[in-house]
């Protein structure tokens, strides 16, 4: 089983002061819910730039004692924990397996049991693939208050940063949100690729790049235009985002010439096209690593 890796983040960088640098000023902790002892917060950290995390979240990070966080949250969010905080890495690291859920849950009864101020923190939303749900369902059987603080999905925060409105009324009233992996790598099992590819004209894909290929086969194989446009957005909202343009049927090919860098999040659809006007995360707009 691999360990939950600890340390105390802001003393191993040598930063004496809570105001240290690249924190902002203490918000007024009179505004903000109590972030009692023994409870649980479960907060979005957003999609990667540090500027798109909630004032709720800043303000969380402020005051916990042990933040548990996941490999894809950024660094500088990670930074402005409180100076006395521990920080323990619950993601995947070096090769080696991801942490179990139950390992991860189990640690965060056990800590806010201690009675201390437990924040557990993710990427995007946490209730948006990304097992927040099953977090609480434990922390509930135990007894544990939690609260949740959404955060910006990928699925939509990433793509505005591409010039993608995830909706448009001149293109489509629905979105489709679909994982392109299960826990263990593979195609989700469950999904009826006939009903995916009708319900709606844009599909946006989570953890899709590696089955992408396979996933395409079946859109086509439902009747989705080869013609239709995808989109692929690595790194979104962060200073190295990359955007690569191709269609249903140029995808297979693109991915095997280009070393796509992960995260990533696909979008499928004619929304896509506002890219063309829209397209605004460029130049001095990416200056500023805060968002
Ligand atoms: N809860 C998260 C999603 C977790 S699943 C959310 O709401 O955004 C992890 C997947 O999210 C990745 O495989 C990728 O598809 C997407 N993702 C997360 N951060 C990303 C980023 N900065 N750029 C592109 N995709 C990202």
């Amino acid at each position: 089983m691999p360990p939950l890796n600890s340390h105390n983040s802001r003393q191993s960088e040598g930063t004496s002061s809570q105001q240290g640098p690249g924190v902002f000023s203490n918000l007024d902790a009179t505004c903000f819910p109590a972030f009692d002892r023994g409870q649980v917060w479960l907060v979005g950290a957003g999609p990667g730039a540090p500027g798109l995390l909630t004032l709720l979240g800043y303000y969380a990070l402020q005051k916990a004692e042990v933040v548990i966080h996941d490999a894809l949250v950024n660094k500088e969010i990670i930074s402005w924990a409180n100076n006395r905080a521990e920080v323990i890495f619950a993601g995947k690291r070096g090769g080696k397996p991801s942490p179990r859920q139950e390992d991860i849950s189990s640690r965060l009864i056990e800590l806010a049991k201690q009675g201390l101020r437990v924040l557990r923190l993710k990427g995007g939303d946490p209730f948006v693939f990304g097992r927040g749900g099953e977090e609480c369902q434990k922390l509930a059987d135990a007894g544990i208050p939690f609260r949740i603080v959404p955060g910006i999905s990928t699925g939509i925060g990433g793509l505005a940063y591409a010039g993608i409105p995830v909706t448009h009324r001149e293109i489509n009233h629905s979105v489709l949100f679909l994982t392109g992996h299960e826990a263990d790598g593979r195609m989700p099992h469950s999904v009826d690729w006939r009903a995916v590819a009708l319900a709606s004209p844009v599909i946006v894909l989570y953890m899709a790049l590696k089955n992408l290929p396979v996933i395409i086969d079946r859109l086509l194989a439902h009747g989705r235009n080869p013609n239709e446009k995808l989109v692929i957005i690595s790194n979104a909202t962060l200073q190295d985002q990359q955007v690569y343009e191709m269609t249903l049927e140029t995808t297979p090919n693109v991915l095997e010439k280009l070393q796509i860098a992960t995260p990533a999040i696909i979008v499928i659809g004619k929304v896509v096209g506002f890219r063309n006007s829209l397209d605004w995360y460029v130049n001095m707009m990416r200056e500023n690593k805060i968002g």
